[in-house]
């Protein structure tokens, strides 16, 4: 498990603007991990935990909602929606998330 947690810090994920959003689904479909879903706004949604830094979402987006977390401008990053958790994360695994947000400056809680 602590193998798991390290590798889940490593992971720098995306953020994404879901107002900049269309709803077009390509980066749902682009992600080899399935780490992307539309919402219930069918805005485009992160799940945390999935995200292993392919980026491909990032490149087919047309509208340039997705951006590198280490890229993504600070507003972004407070904005509430764009991300959740796909199942109860374990301590290490909540551990990895907050060392995530801290390094990051992630201040949006998860959905
Ligand atoms: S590719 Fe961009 S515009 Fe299309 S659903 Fe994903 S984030 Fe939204």
């Amino acid at each position: 498990m602590l193998a798991m947690a390290s590798e889940l810090v490593n992971y720098q994920r995306v953020v994404i603007d879901q107002d900049t959003c269309i709803s077009c689904g390509a980066c749902v479909a682009a992600c080899p991990y399935q780490a992307l879903e539309l919402d219930e706004n069918g805005k485009s949604r992160l799940i945390w935990e999935m995200c292993k830094d392919d980026f491909s979402c990032v490149a087919v987006c047309p509208v340039k909602a997705i951006h590198k977390t280490s890229e993504a401008p600070s507003d972004f990053k407070s904005k509430k929606g764009w991300y959740r958790f796909g199942k109860s994360l374990t301590d290490a695994e909540k551990a990895a998330f907050e060392e995530w947000r801290s390094k990051f400056g992630v201040s949006a809680e998860p959905v």
